[in-house]
C-alpha cells in the first residue's frame, strides 16, 4: 500500500469520504474491494510473527481483510471512538460484545423496548449459560437505579427506540454503569453517527446494524461493535477469531460507500419525517403521532439535545378505532390500499416503507405483552426514505381514506 497520510483535523463529512487503508499500487480512487480468503505471507518468519500477533498483517479471511479494516476505520472515525470492529450482522454484534464481556453468574441489565431478537438473545438464550438479565423502561432513569445488582456487568440501551421512538438520556446511563462498575453499551441504529454519537455523552461501546441507515440503501446485512482499542483488540478480537461472526469483504465495500452519504441522506430523511409527522398529527384518521422531532413527544427536548436537532427518520402513529379488533382491521386497510409505499418490516432504506408491529416484529408477544409495550392492533411504523414528501403523502391518503 502507498499512500500519503490524511491531514489532521478533518471534520466529519470529510472522514466519511475520505477514510480508509491505504490505496494499493494501482493508485484506485474508489476503495478496493478484497475479495480474497487466504493471504500470502512474504516469509516464513514473517508469518509466524503475524500468527502471533508481533507483527501487522493480514493472515487469514476470518480474522481480517482490509476493505473490512476500511469500513471499521471509517465507522470509527465517525463514531469518535479509537476503534471498531465488523462483525456479519448487528446481530452478532450483539452476540459478539456479551461472549465477550459476560459470563456465567454475570447480569446485564437492558431497556424493555429494546429489538425483538436482542430481548430473545439476552433474555432467552444467554440465559441457558447462566447470564441473567433484567428489561426495564426506557425511560424511568429510576427503575434502572433500582435495577442494578453487584455483578451487573453491561447495561444495554437503544435510542431512539422502535416503533415507538422513545428516547433516554445517554449521559445519565453512562454515569449509573459507571457507578456501578459497569459499562454502558448503545445500540445507534436509529440515529447513526450522523445524529448521535453516544461515545459524546460516556458510552463505553456502540453497536451497529450496519443492515440500516449506515448501507442505507436496503442491500446488504452487516454489523459492528465501535469501541477503545484496547476492548476491540483484547476483547473483541478474540472471539471474532474464535467466533467466525465475520463480515464478507462485499458486505463491508457496500457498507463503506453507504458511509460517504450517511449524513445527507439522515438529514434529507428527518427533514421529510418531521414533515410527514407534522402533517399526520393533523389527518382526520390518526389518533396520535410517535417522532421525537414533534414537541408534544415526551422525551423531546433530550431528543433534540442528543440527537443534533433531528428526529431521525422512523416515526409511527397510530389510527383512530373504538376497539383492537377494528384497529387492526382499519390498520391492514390502510397498509394495503399504499400503491407506492413498500409493505416491509425492514427500516434503514432510501425506499419509504410500513409496516404492522403488533402483527409482524412484536407479533410473538401476547396482547397482554403488546400492551404494556404500548404497540396497539392500531399502531402503524413509517421508515421514511428519499422519495418526494408529497408523493408519501398522497399515498398516505390513500391509505388514510380506508382506514
Ligand atoms: C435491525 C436491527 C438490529 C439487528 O441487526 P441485523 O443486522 O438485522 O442483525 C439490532 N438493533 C436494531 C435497532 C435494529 O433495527
Amino acid at each position: 500500500m502507498t499512500d500519503k497520510p490524511l491531514p489532521p483535523g478533518l471534520h466529519p463529512d470529510t472522514l466519511a469520504v475520505r477514510v480508509a487503508v491505504g490505496r494499493s499500487q494501482y493508485g484506485e480512487n474508489s476503495e478496493a474491494l478484497y475479495l480474497t480468503s487466504g493471504y500470502v505471507q512474504p516469509s516464513a518468519e514473517a508469518a509466524a510473527r503475524r500468527f502471533a500477533g508481533d507483527e501487522d498483517g493480514y493472515t487469514y479471511g476470518r480474522y481480517g481483510n482490509p476493505t473490512v479494516s476500511s469500513f471499521e476505520l471509517r465507522l470509527a472515525a465517525l463514531e469518535g471512538t479509537e476503534a471498531a470492529i465488523g462483525t456479519a450482522s448487528g446481530m452478532s454484534a450483539i452476540l459478539m460484545m456479551c461472549l465477550a464481556l459476560l459470563k456465567t453468574g454475570d447480569h446485564i441489565l437492558c431497556s424493555r423496548s429494546m429489538f425483538g431478537s436482542t430481548i430473545r438473545l439476552i433474555g432467552t438464550d444467554l440465559a441457558r449459560f447462566g447470564v441473567s438479565s433484567t428489561f426495564v423502561s426506557q425511560t424511568d432513569l429510576g427503575a434502572w437505579q433500582a435495577a442494578v445488582k453487584s455483578n451487573t456487568r453491561l447495561l444495554f440501551v437503544e435510542t431512539p427506540t422502535n416503533p415507538l421512538t422513545e428516547v433516554c438520556d445517554i449521559a445519565a446511563l453512562a454515569d449509573l454503569a459507571h457507578n456501578a462498575g459497569a459499562m454502558l453499551a448503545v445500540d445507534n441504529c436509529f440515529a447513526t453517527p450522523a445524529l448521535q454519537r453516544p461515545v459524546v455523552f460516556g458510552a463505553d461501546i456502540i453497536m451497529h446494524s450496519g443492515t440500516k441507515y449506515l448501507d442505507g440503501q436496503g442491500r446488504v446485512v452487516a454489523g459492528a461493535l465501535c469501541a477503545s482499542q484496547k476492548l476491540v483488540s483484547e476483547k473483541f478480537l478474540p472471539i471474532l477469531k474464535s467466533g467466525g461472526m465475520t463480515l464478507a469483504p462485499f458486505n463491508a465495500w457496500v457498507v463503506l460507500k453507504g458511509l460517504e452519504t450517511l449524513d445527507l441522506r439522515m438529514r434529507a430523511q428527518s427533514e421529510r419525517a418531521l414533515a410527514l409527522a407534522l402533517w399526520l398529527q393533523d389527518q382526520e384518521a390518526v389518533q396520535l403521532v410517535h417522532y421525537p422531532g414533534l414537541a408534544s413527544h415526551p422525551q423531546h427536548k433530550l431528543a433534540m439535545a442528543q440527537q443534533s436537532g433531528l428526529g431521525g427518520a422512523v416515526l409511527s402513529f397510530e389510527v383512530k378505532a373504538a376497539e383492537p379488533e377494528q384497529a387492526r382491521q382499519r390498520a391492514f386497510a390502510l397498509l394495503d390500499a399504499m400503491q407506492l409505499v413498500s409493505l416491509s418490516t425492514n427500516l434503514g432504506d432510501t425506499k419509504t416503507l410500513a409496516a404492522h408491529p403488533a402483527s409482524t416484529s412484536h407479533g410473538r408477544l401476547t396482547e397482554a405483552q403488546r400492551q404494556a409495550a404500548g404497540i396497539g392492533q392500531g399502531l402503524i411504523r413509517i421508515a421514511v426514505g428519499l422519495e418526494h414528501v408529497d408523493d408519501i403523502k398522497t399515498d398516505l391518503t390513500r391509505g388514510l381514506r380506508q382506514a
